[in-house]
């Protein structure tokens, strides 16, 4: 009698929990809403992070288990429901992760030339629902300024400074690199509204800023701005030790020469309005003082940093599951180390919030099917595994073998141009190419 399990997304959270699961004896169908699986490692890690990115072999692993298949292109509330999945599975885990973005909450944000760091990645990383007029903006703008100190932002701004010249070998789809040849970027800023010392950068990432050839980097204001609370945060954490001696470095060297592109950190810089009817032309920006106690307050003093392109990257959030409780403060589904409530689970970014690395949901999924392991649940003797099939007729499920078609589509697109791999982003070419016949 083998327990089988759904296991809902297929990012790193989803598929670490599957390992756990599958080494336990189960069963798991991994259920994704697009037809290609592992979640945020293809859609949210940085197409020249080839490194992070190499996690993907490891994570194909999973699906050549025995028992292991893989449903992609089933959106969780409208293709299937809880009431069904706990019908065709002995237990149900959720893995969705932290799909949508946080708001600034500042006037102008609607504008269409401001935009979410998920909303920019997704199109850089060739997700199917990502807007193609993000490659559009790039044409039309000099002064990107990104708001948010943490290691996205740091993508954000890696990808506008490098271009096409550092992006052409890796597997961003051919319109985005397009895009990126054709783009006016100069100069980017990143606005932090606190202190060098309270960044949520690592410095690996930081580092890497220092070597993209032909970009200056910078930071404001010198000398750096610190505090005793900033003296104690450095203690407690190292790795704040490594980048306040980056950001020194730069803070001391003399200034360079113009270079083709410029990077600019900005301390103490709360943004208040991004500004412009119709299209961005610039975001007003406070300047702030250090609080003293690990913050920062406003001074009053404003000005204007001319733009014409404004991402906010400040954090993740998960979306509510038809079915779940949700914490509408935390952006996560209610949980106890993992339950949700006997048979149903959660694991990773919806289940802890967006924080951490990766290797991070090891542990997380761990302790998540830990849990579930534990709960002694009631197992369906003898389940007919194609029974979830049968129900799910009406719908247009990728299975892994469809998902293998696209994987060596994209592998070939890749050998022709020289790169190992070219992303399909639209969504009904990934569909054709995983239906073993296309459409009529
Ligand atoms: P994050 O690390 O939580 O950083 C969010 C940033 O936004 C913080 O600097 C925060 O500043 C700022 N912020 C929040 N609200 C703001 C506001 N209203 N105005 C101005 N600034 C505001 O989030 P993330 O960058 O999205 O990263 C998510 C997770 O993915 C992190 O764990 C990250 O390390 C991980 N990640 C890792 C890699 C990698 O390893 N290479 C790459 C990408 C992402 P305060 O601190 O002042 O709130």
């Amino acid at each position: 009698m083998t327990p089988v399990a759904a296991v809902i997304g297929s990012g790193p959270a989803g598929l670490f929990a599957t390992d756990g699961l599958s080494a336990a004896g189960w069963d798991v169908d991994v259920i994704d809403a697009l037809p290609a699986p592992y979640g945020l490692v293809r859609y949210g890690v940085a197409p020249d992070h080839l490194k992070i990115k190499s996690i993907l072999n490891r994570m194909r692993q999973t699906f050549i288990r025995p028992g292991v298949r893989f449903l992609g292109n089933l959106t969780f509330g409208r293709d299937i429901d809880l009431a069904v999945l706990r019908r065709h599975y002995d237990a149900v885990l959720f893995a969705t992760g932290a799909p949508s973005d946080r708001a600034l909450g500042i006037p102008g944000e609607e504008l269409p030339a401001s935009r979410s760091a998920a909303e920019f990645v997704s199109w850089y990383s060739g997700h199917p629902s990502a807007d193609p007029a993000i490659g559009e903006l790039l044409e039309s703008t000099r002064t990107a300024v990104i708001v948010g100190a943490g290691n996205v932002a740091l993508d954000v701004a890696r990808v506008l400074a490098k271009g096409a010249a550092g992006l052409s070998h890796t597997d961003v789809p051919d319109p985005v690199l397009a895009a990126l040849r054709t783009s006016a970027v100069r100069d980017v800023h990143l606005l932090i509204r606190r202190g060098p010392a309270q960044v949520k950068f690592t410095p690996l990432e930081l580092r890497e800023m220092n070597s993209l050839p032909g970009v200056s980097v910078s930071v404001e204001p010198v000398p750096l701005p610190t505090d005793e609370a900033s003296q104690q945060q450095v203690a407690q954490r190292r790795q704040l030790a490594t980048m306040l001696g980056v950001f020194g470095q730069w803070a001391l060297r003399p200034v360079p020469g113009r270079q083709e592109r410029s990077v600019v950190f900005h301390f103490l810089a709360r943004p208040v309005a991004i500004l412009g009817t119709g299209r961005v032309r610039g975001i007003e920006v406070e300047r702030c003082v250090l609080d003293g106690a690990g913050g920062a307050t406003g001074t009053g003093e404003q000005r204007v940093l001319d733009a014409q392109l404004v991402i906010r990257s400040v954090g993740y959030r998960g979306a509510a599951l038809p079915g779940l409780p949700f914490d509408e403060v935390t952006g996560t589904v209610p949980n106890e180390a993992g339950r949700v409530s006997a048979g149903v689970y959660v694991a990773g970014w919806i289940k802890r919030g967006p924080t951490g690395v990766i290797g991070t949901n090891k542990a997380d999924a761990g302790d998540s099917v830990a849990t579930l392991l534990g709960d002694d649940l009631p197992v369906v003797a003898h389940r007919d595994r194609d029974a979830i099939l049968t129900e799910l007729a009406g719908t247009d499920v990728v299975t892994w073998d469809g998902w293998s078609r696209v994987d060596s589509s994209e592998i070939d697109l890749g050998r022709r141009s020289g790169r190992e791999r070219v992303k399909i982003a639209d969504l009904n070419q990934l569909l054709d190419l995983a239906r073993e016949r296309p459409r009529d």
